[in-house]
């Protein structure tokens, strides 16, 4: 296995490293704080050929601390208060650093429903690639003021492998307060052992596992774990380590075995359709029979009218839509051709008779196959 290590590190250009609010806010170890220790790692992966991007946590933990708050706010307007103090500290602080060692940083605050509508995804690509030719280090945080997902129950996790397709990275670090994966909760039991390396992370059972949360941030090993599966599908792996650890940046990049690794899946979704299956936000439900199901599923084919029996929802065309068989049970998700109202219309119909119905024919199918993810 330290083979694969060294190989899924070397092979690695883009990094995304997720820094947990754990960490931001753990005091200095060796006398360097995390911002320094990072700004360090970060200059030297750069000096080896690869980018950079952080997704940092660590707004709220900030914002109490300058607030003189001892407890996480349960209220989430308060949280999202502490955040609008705490991320200028947070900037401050990866300014800094960076300054310090000759680098620079740049605030990008982004949420999921940016992520979700297609032309925010690549408005959001391309400012984070013209960052990246210009040597600057993307520092990413949710932007807490219009969104809660994160500060309810993600600690950014989520973000970082929503992140690991924007950017296109083949690595998502995720530093944390914990050593890895454990085979069960090593808070619970003392004998709990680390697992070094999860091969398929869709087997592992993570309905099961402990999500609690530290007193600082919200993500547990779940939502982690959840990450580690969005990253292995976009053919990204995913090593979770202490971030209190000096050197830990190093070691993973040197392809030492630090913390757990996800290894990635082989047959891997195209940044395209990883968007339609884990980014975009679906905002109708086709109904799809029996037959078209099969053709879908078995055999790569396209969403003809033919084979679609109801739909639900308003959607203009060129939004995600769920494909449901006629249980409502979800089996994939596609860009759609036609609005939910025309597809009202030609439900049932063969191709051939769309003209003759809408007075007019875009596409021969509802859903392209290239624009179809089979969940
Ligand atoms: N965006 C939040 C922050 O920067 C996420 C972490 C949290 O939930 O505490 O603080």
């Amino acid at each position: 296995m330290k083979d694969v290590r060294k190989k899924i590190a070397k092979r690695a250009r883009r990094v995304v490293i997720k820094v947990g609010s754990a960490v931001i806010a753990a005091p200095p170890v060796d006398g360097a704080d995390i911002f320094g220790r990072l700004a360090s790692a970060i200059k030297e992966l750069k000096a080896s050929g690869r980018e950079t991007a952080v997704v940092s946590s660590g707004a709220i933990a900030l914002g109490m601390r300058r607030l003189g708050m001892r407890e996480r706010p349960v209220a989430i307007p308060e949280r999202q208060a502490a955040a609008a103090v705490g991320q200028g500290s947070l900037m401050a602080m990866y300014d800094s650093a960076f300054s310090a060692v000759d680098e620079k940083a740049a605030q990008v605050l982004l949420t999921h429903d940016d992520l979700g509508s297609r032309k925010r995804f690549l408005n959001a690509r391309n400012t984070l690639t013209a960052l990246f030719r210009l040597g600057i280090v993307p520092v990413i945080n949710e932007n807490d003021t219009v969104a809660v997902e994160e500060i309810k129950f993600g600690d950014n996790d989520a973000l970082s492998a929503l992140a690991t397709n924007l950017v296109e990275a083949d690595l998502l670090l995720i530093l944390s307060d914990i050593d890895g994966l454990y085979d069960k909760d090593p808070k619970a039991s003392p004998d709990a052992k680390k697992v070094h390396v999860v091969e398929d992370v869709d087997v592992l059972k993570t309905d099961s596992m402990a999500n609690s949360a530290n007193r600082l941030g919200t993500g547990g090993i779940r939502s982690k774990c959840e990450a580690a599966r969005l990253a292995a599908h976009f053919g990204a792996a995913t090593v979770i380590a202490n971030g209190n650890r000096p050197g830990v940046i190093g070691r993973v990049m040197a392809g030492e075995d630090e913390g757990t690794l996800f290894l990635p899946k082989e047959d891997r979704l195209t940044s395209k359709k990883h968007w339609i299956a884990f980014s975009a936000r679906p905002t109708g439900r086709v109904f799809v029979d029996d037959g078209a199901r099969e053709a879908l599923l078995k055999k790569g084919r396209s969403l003809l009218p033919s084979g679609i029996r109801e739909v639900d929802g308003a959607f203009e065309a060129g939004e995600v839509v769920h494909c449901v068989d006629q249980s409502g049970m979800e089996f994939a998700r596609g860009v759609a051709n036609y609005s939910s109202s025309e597809i009202q219309r030609i439900k049932g119909l063969k191709s051939a008779d769309v003209v003759g119905v809408l007075g007019y024919k875009v596409y021969d199918e509802v859903i392209h196959r290239d624009n179809l993810v089979v969940l």
